[in-house]
């Protein structure tokens, strides 16, 4: 029988878990919810890099890594790709294919902050979908503009700065509301592919809103590589659990 450590963060992963037994480990950095509710074990919080991660492996007897974490999560893909080949066992991972633009988009790759905080200048209200990342240059905003900020939690803004705590799925109605409520000139986002949150996408398109898109972190290698759920199970499907 093969253990399997399911590396968690995006919603694709908790189907996985979910069809996990017991013996298999659920694995979650522990910034988002945590399912009381699996047959599968849950393990929440960090290895300390590669090597704590091959060790927990080792310990563990854990004989397939599969990460299925998100797409910005460079560092954790870089320590499973690195762990599964200090200890011999397999790597795979499910990624999501990026989004890609239509007719009417108009999408400005960026790559980091100095370039994202240059792209911003000719605008007046962004609305920031990174996460919580943008909290720490709250000082840097200029006295032109005004930051709605969305992340999973509400934190403290400042008075050119106003952060929303929602979670998606996002409606497209409730997307189109925010943009025109606070009339929203630009829109700042990852590519992460997920269906939850493209309806922002779609807005954007509609009231001809450029997107500043933070570009994909270029991941690891791994043995095998999935871009669908529905290959996810049918790889393990076929593999001796
Ligand atoms: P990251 O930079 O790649 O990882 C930072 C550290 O968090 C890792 O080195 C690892 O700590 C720990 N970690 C991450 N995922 C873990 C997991 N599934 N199980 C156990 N430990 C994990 O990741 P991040 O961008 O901070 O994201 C943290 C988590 O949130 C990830 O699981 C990711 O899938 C999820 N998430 C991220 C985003 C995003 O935009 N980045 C969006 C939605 C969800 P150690 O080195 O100590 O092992």
């Amino acid at each position: 029988m093969k253990r399997i450590l399911l590396l968690g963060g995006v919603t694709e992963a908790l189907a996985i878990a979910r069809t996990l037994g017991p013996e298999h480990i659920y694995s979650l950095a522990g910034v988002g919810r945590v399912p009381s509710d699996l047959a599968c074990q849950v393990r929440v919080g960090g290895y300390g890099g590669a090597e704590g991660l091959a060790q927990f492996i080792r310990d563990e007897g854990v004989d397939l890594l599969l990460d299925a974490t998100h797409p910005y999560a460079a560092q954790i893909s870089q320590n499973a790709a690195t762990a599964a080949q200090l200890t011999g066992i397999p790597c795979w991972a499910l990624r999501r294919p990026a989004w890609q633009p239509q007719a009417g988009d108009d999408w400005r790759d960026v790559n980091g902050w100095a370039e994202l905080i240059e792209a911003l200048k000719p605008f007046r209200r962004p609305l920031f979908t990174l996460g919580r990342e943008p909290l720490q240059h709250l000082h840097e905003i200029p006295p032109e503009q005004f930051w709605t900020l969305r992340a999973l939690d509400v934190y403290p803004g400042n008075g050119r700065c106003e952060v929303i705590g929602a979670r998606g799925p996002f409606l497209i109605d409730d997307e189109r509301a925010l943009f025109e409520r606070r009339q929203i000139d630009v829109l700042i986002s990852k590519n992460s592919g997920s269906t939850a949150t493209e309806p922002k996408l779609e807005v954007a398109r509609e009231r001809g809103v450029p997107v500043l898109v933070l570009r994909r972190p270029i991941l690891p290698g791994v043995d095998r590589e999935f871009l669908t759920l529905e290959e996810t199970f049918a790889a393990l499907a076929t593999t001796a659990l």
